[in-house]
């Protein structure tokens, strides 16, 4: 059996992601970075303001709801507006947050100064010791919001605004979570969304999710791992997430049964905070292990990728706070040779953010998360269907976000006070 991670670093380097960075995704084998390096691709400018000569001073930061759709509209003092979908199961009642502590900060200040915003807000009145997907969620859909904004003045999509666009399309992959079904039900529903997308990579979950090694039901995933290569064959490429469900010796002991399978990733062996132990787990299998979901600090980060903790890092554009705390985190991985995958919630617009991150970033991996167009949120994109032909989405490139909220929809929402 080829290992695993070279397997995937082969299928990397095949999409030409980390072609500047070849060899094995173990330490020893990669660029070797020290803390000043990591710190240094860290800190660079995110934000290109060039194609913003002059001051886009904020007027209004609003939260608005429209039914279970909650939204960010940002206007600047001249009249340009941005709108971007916020995370709304959590929005529901993460709102307070985003209406009295994140929208004021950024009323009067220079957009094009998003950079340090995002750093500001912050220490802001002490925000730091809210720091967790409850303030970075806020913080993240008003960045949102504020980059299609500026977007959409400059005439250009975000990812010219972050970086410089790197590709056009995203080969995508599903997440199934058939947890409580036994292997062979769960098999055939995974084999069924293999066939509905046409993807050519597909996750699914392992273990009980944060379950202390217990199954669901019990001996699901000992049987599932072989079964799902046995049925999907040898051509797709698979990923396994445990949600933390294992301790570091049982995490060891499912890892070898991925490995057997030629599992491409192992995301979250371990509870998300047990880093000592997912670094166990790394040290002992050759399979990449993932992780970083529902990671808040950029330091933390930091630590994962110098101890060679995880191989591939997760954050989440939402849970993180956005695209410019994504990027650094993924500009610290390229520095240590490794990809960046974000995590996908919000599963209403939460993939739009994934297509613009990918239209950025070089090193995101091969492929990305991808949960289906949204129904039941009307906007409409004139440089892409949005949907996944043949396992690949186009990325909206028209300005801003590359997205038209439906004129009615916006004017019938309500703006939410805190
Ligand atoms: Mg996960």
């Amino acid at each position: 059996m080829i290992s695993s991670r070279r397997d995937f670093i082969k299928s990397t380097l095949g999409a030409g992601i980390l072609a500047a960075t070849p060899g094995c995704f173990r330490r020893e084998n990669r660029p070797k970075t020290t803390i000043a390096q990591l710190d240094q691709a860290a800190a660079a400018p995110v934000l290109k303001t060039e194609y913003l000569p002059s001051p886009v001073e904020i007027a209004s930061v609003e939260l608005l709801r429209n039914g279970q759709n909650l939204f960010v509209r940002a206007t600047s003092t001249e009249g340009a507006v941005g709108i971007a979908m916020t995370n709304n199961a959590r929005m529901s009642f993460l709102y307070p947050i985003l209406v009295q502590r994140v929208a004021p900060y950024f009323i009067g200040k220079d957009a094009r100064d998003l950079d340090a915003l995002i750093d500001g807000i912050y220490v802001h009145e002490s925000n730091y010791k809210l720091q967790g997907l409850a303030f970075w969620i806020p913080v993240a859909s008003v960045e949102f919001a504020l980059l299609d904004l500026l977007g959409n003045m400059a005439g250009r999509p975000v990812g010219e605004l972050l970086g410089g666009i790197v590709r056009r399309d995203v080969a995508v992959y599903r997440a199934n979570n058939h947890r409580g079904k036994t292997a062979e039900e769960s098999v055939e529903l995974i084999a069924k969304s293999v066939a509905e997308t046409g993807a050519r990579a597909v996750k699914f979950k392992i273990g009980g999710r944060m379950s202390k090694n217990a199954d669901f039901p019990p001996g699901r995933t000992e049987a599932l791992i072989p079964l799902v290569r046995k049925v999907l064959g040898d051509e797709i490429t698979l990923y396994a997430d445990s949600n933390g469900s294992y301790d570091a010796p049982k995490a060891i002991e499912i890892g070898r049964l991925l490995e057997a399978a030629d599992v491409a990733f192992y995301e979250e062996p371990c509870p998300f905070d047990y880093l000592e132990e997912t670094k166990q787990v790394a040290e002992a299998l050759t399979i990449p292990i993932a992780g970083g979901e529902q990671e808040s600090s950029l330091r933390r980060f930091r630590w994962m990728i110098h101890n060679d903790c995880v191989q591939i890092v997760q954050p989440d554009l939402h849970y993180f706070g956005g695209f410019i705390r994504c990027i650094r985190v993924a500009r610290m991985a390229a520095e240590a040779g490794i990809p960046c995958t974000p995590h996908m919630s919000g599963s209403g617009l939460g993939y739009l953010y994934m297509l613009h991150f990918a239209s950025c970033v070089p090193n995101i991996g091969p492929y990305q998360e991808y949960k289906g167009k949204s129904k039941d949120i009307p906007v409409t994109c004139d440089t892409s269907s949005l949907e996944s032909r043949d396992g690949v989405v186009r990325i909206p490139s028209g300005p801003g976000l590359g997205v038209d909220f439906d004129p009615d929809f916006v004017r019938k929402a309500e703006v939410v006070t805190g």
